[in-house]
């Protein structure tokens, strides 16, 4: 991460305890974070939550080290505060009598968001189960804690006395840990499950996956495949539902409500789209054809070291090429699961996707062959992909605990530059970062894309 330095001319809003005594101020703000676009729809978050207009820009952001502030008076303790905090904002205020000013100072917003009760409904919503399964209905009992990652086979054999590390879910929506996500040691049973099927549609629909390697055959693809999607929409359902349920208690006008909205328009979107990939799957389980499932596996032999199960909408592929735009909400957009599986020897990743999503999957596809063509290392690719677009994995003690905490470092980045809200996709967010880390070699592939 990288420390921006921005200054904003502000006045209060009626909102602000200083309304009746200011007039304007500077509002100096120290940011963390990996581009100058971010660093500023960040800073701007942060001025309207504290109850400020902007007025005027003064200085765009502009990337600052200490040695910047060490022969200044203010700015040092900021820029030190930032490295530990994320971000930090200093005004320096004029009073509407214009006779005195003040500062630096650091103050309160008018709203304080309520984590606990944020993190009550959280979990409230992730412990109530659904049967998901295209038969589910009210009728179904016993809702099993389902595992979205294949269990018997693939977490146990990368797992340490019953554990493995898996991203923090400590983090909220609107403060983040020093602007990174990190990973943390927790039992297999809390890993990678959801209350997403009853115990009998469960047992029955998965069988050919839970208690086989994958071979693979087209039934087993699209089971690993609807798992992912389930999974997804049981995850998207509750992130809808704790915005609605949170919005009432955020004022109108606040920036923590305009970011929300914000997100709840994206996430009902995304919601959408899996419900209509749902309905597709539905149908091909429910009549037992599974021949437009596509795929690609990329088989090693080596032994694994992390266990997956995700999904995306491809947006750029792996050259850095736009493949659809996520903000056209008229259109459905195309989707591929990918997940980590256990083969008869060694294991594989494998990309699926139904017919009706080629256009934009195949062409993802491809490109990730011409990379390999042109030398780009496979296992690189794939690693880098993985670990940008998944938060549904889990990693080897035995792997991580030896890692270099640099290399640690750049993994938790590169997750967390997908997770930031403040960010937009970068183009090129496939093409560099994480070489030579997780050193996986791949033999063969097998796929029926054509
Ligand atoms: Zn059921």
């Amino acid at each position: 991460m990288k420390t921006y330095y921005l200054k904003f001319k502000v006045i209060p809003t009626e909102s602000n305890e200083h309304y009746t005594l200011v007039e304007g101020a500077w509002a100096s703000c120290w940011v963390l974070e990996n581009d100058p676009q971010s660093a500023y729809a960040q800073a701007d978050f942060f001025i309207g939550k504290y109850d400020w207009l902007i007025e005027k820009v003064e200085e765009y952001p502009v990337e600052v080290t200490r040695e910047f502030f060490i022969e200044r008076d203010i700015g040092l303790e900021q820029y030190d505060k930032a490295q530990k905090e994320g971000f930090v904002i200093a005004y320096m205020a004029w009073s509407r009598d214009g006779k005195t000013t003040a500062g630096p100072f650091i103050q309160n917003p008018s709203f304080h968001f309520e984590i606990p009760n944020f993190l009550a409904k959280q979990k409230e919503l992730s412990q109530s189960g659904r049967c998901l399964h295209f038969d589910g209905n009210h009728r179904c009992k016993n809702i099993v804690n389902a595992h979205s990652i294949q269990k018997n086979q693939s977490l146990v054999s990368i797992s340490k006395d019953g554990h493995v590390y898996r991203l923090s879910p400590k983090f909220s929506i609107i403060k983040k840990n020093n602007g990174r996500l990190t990973y943390e040691k927790c039992g297999i049973n809390r890993v990678s499950t959801f209350l997403g099927f009853c115990k009998k549609h469960d047992n029955e629909l998965f069988e050919p996956i839970d208690n086989y390697p994958l071979l693979p055959t087209d039934q087993q693809v699209i089971l690993y495949a609807y798992r992912s999607l389930c999974r997804e929409l049981f995850v998207k359902e509750n992130a809808l539902r704790l915005i609605e349920d949170q919005l009432p208690n955020i004022p109108d006008g606040n920036s923590i409500k305009e970011l929300l909205l914000g997100t709840k328009e994206g996430t009902a979107f995304g919601l959408k789209n899996l419900e209509e990939h749902k309905s597709i799957y539905d149908e091909s389980l429910r009549g037992k054809s599974y021949f437009k499932i596509r795929y690609v596996l990329f088989i090693s032999k080596q032994k694994p070291f992390v266990a997956f199960s995700g999904l995306l909408y491809p947006e750029f592929d792996f050259m850095g090429r736009h493949l659809q735009d996520l903000g056209d909400h008229q259109q459905t957009l195309d989707l591929i699961t990918f997940c980590s599986a256990p083969l008869d020897s060694g294991w594989g990743v494998l990309f699926s996707w139904h017919e009706s999503s080629s256009k934009s999957c195949v062409d993802f596809m491809r490109s990730l062959a011409t990379m390999m063509h042109e030398g780009k290392h496979l296992g690189d690719l794939l690693f880098r992909m993985v670990i940008s677009n998944c938060e549904n994995l889990a990693i080897a003690p035995e792997w991580w605990d030896d890692l270099p905490q640099e290399q640690k470092e750049k993994i938790e980045s590169k997750a967390s530059s997908m997770a930031n809200i403040f960010s937009m996709t970068k183009p090129s967010y496939l093409l560099e970062g994480l070489e030579g880390i997780a050193s996986w070699d791949f033999e063969s592939i097998i796929d029926n894309m054509n």
